[in-house]
C-alpha cells in the first residue's frame, strides 16, 4: 500500500520522523534566538533547611519564555547540548546565578546558598573553572556558598576530563552536589571516587501516600547509605507533609519542593522571602 502511494507519499513513520527533526531543528533555532534577545529567564527555588524552617538557598532553574510558551528545561537542555549551545547559555547562568544571590545576601545580610546545574558537557569545557572563579571574585561571594550539580552520568564518560574538572571545582572551594540520586546508577563509589558533598534524592523517590512501603523503603535506604559516607542530604519533590514527616524521620537535612515553594522569578523571591525575613 506504502508503495502505491508514490515516491513523494511518506509512510507515517517517516512523517514522524520528519516531525520530530523539524521541530528540533525549529527549536535549535529559536533557541539560539532566545539566547540573543535575553528570552531565558533563571528561576529560583527555595532550599528550606527542615530543622528551623528557614531558608537556606535557593537553586537556579532556566525557564523560556517562548512567545507566551514557557519551555521546560527537560526539552529544550537536551537540545541545547546537542547543538553545543549550552556552553555560552551555561556561562549565561552561572554570571546570572552568582551576580543574583550576592546581590541578595549583601542588601539583607544573608549567607544564601545557590544551587547551579551544570550539564555533562560544561564539564569538558575549559572556560568553566575560569568563569567561576572570576565570578566569585567579581562579586565577592564565598564559594563554599556555591554548589554545583551534576549527574551521576556526567561521571560516566570522558572520566579524566571530567574527574579534573571536578577537582578544579572543588579546590575553588565550591561544594558539589550529585543531583536525581536514586534514577539511575546511585553508585557508592562514584561518592567516594569525586569530591561530592550534597546528594540530592531525586523527587521520583518521594512516595506517593504514606502507605507507599516501597518508596519510603527506597528513601530510606538510600539515605542511610548517604549519611554513612558522611555526606549531606538534599530531599527534592516535597509536596505533601508527610513528605516533610518522613524526612524530619531520616533526618534529612534539607529540603527542596512545591510543598515550600515552587521555582519564583528573582521579583517574586524578593517579596515573598528576603525582603521579609
Ligand atoms: P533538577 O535539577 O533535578 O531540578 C528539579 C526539578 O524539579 C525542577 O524542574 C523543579 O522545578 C522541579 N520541582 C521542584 N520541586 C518540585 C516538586 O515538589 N514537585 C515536582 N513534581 N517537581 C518539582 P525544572 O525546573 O523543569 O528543571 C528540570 C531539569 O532541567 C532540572 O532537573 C535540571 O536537570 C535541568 N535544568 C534546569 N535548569 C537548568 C540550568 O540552568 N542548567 C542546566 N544545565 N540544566 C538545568
Ligand atoms: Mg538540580
Ligand atoms: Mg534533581
Ligand atoms: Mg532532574
Amino acid at each position: 500500500r506504502a508503495k502505491k502511494q508514490g515516491k513523494n507519499q511518506m509512510s507515517f513513520f517517516e512523517y514522524e520522523m520528519q516531525q520530530q527533526f523539524m521541530s528540533r531543528v525549529v527549536i535549535e533555532q529559536e533557541l539560539r534566538e532566545a539566547i540573543h534577545t535575553n528570552q531565558l529567564e533563571l528561576f529560583y527555588q527555595p532550599v528550606i533547611t527542615l530543622d528551623t524552617g528557614d531558608v537556606k538557598g535557593f537553586e537556579a532553574l532556566i525557564r523560556w519564555n517562548n512567545n507566551g510558551i514557557t519551555r521546560s528545561p527537560d526539552d529544550f537542555i537536551p537540545i541545547a547540548e546537542e547543538s553545543g549551545l549550552i556552553n555560552a547559555l551555561g556561562l549565561r547562568i552561572i554570571e546570572d546565578a552568582l551576580s543574583t544571590v550576592s546581590q541578595w545576601n549583601q542588601k539583607y545580610g544573608k549567607e544564601f546558598t545557590i544551587a547551579i546545574n551544570i550539564s555533562s558537557k560544561q564539564l569538558r569545557d575549559e572556560v568553566l573553572v575560569e568563569k567561576l572563579r572570576d565570578g566569585l571574585e567579581k562579586y565577592g561571594l564565598k564559594p563554599e556558598l556555591v554548589e554545583l550539580e551534576i549527574t551521576e552520568t556526567a561521571l560516566l564518560h570522558d572520566t579524566e576530563t571530567v574527574s579534573a574538572t571536578i577537582n578544579q571545582l572543588h579546590n575553588l572551594g565550591c561544594k558539589l552536589a550529585l543531583d536525581d540520586f536514586g534514577t539511575g546508577y546511585s553508585s557508592i563509589s562514584h561518592l567516594r571516587e569525586f569530591p561530592i558533598s550534597i546528594v540530592k534524592i531525586d523527587k521520583s523517590l518521594m512516595p506517593l501516600s504514606e502507605q507507599d512501603a516501597k518508596h519510603i523503603a527506597l528513601v530510606r535506604g538510600l539515605t542511610s547509605m548517604v549519611s554513612i559516607l558522611n555526606l549531606s542530604i538534599v530531599a527534592e519533590g516535597i509536596e505533601h507533609p508527610h513528605h516533610a514527616e518522613l524526612c524530619k524521620e531520616l533526618k534529612i537535612s534539607r529540603v527542596q519542593g512545591y510543598y515550600y515553594s515552587k521555582p519564583l522569578p528573582k521579583s517574586d523571591i524578593e517579596q515573598r522571602y528576603v525582603i521579609t525575613q
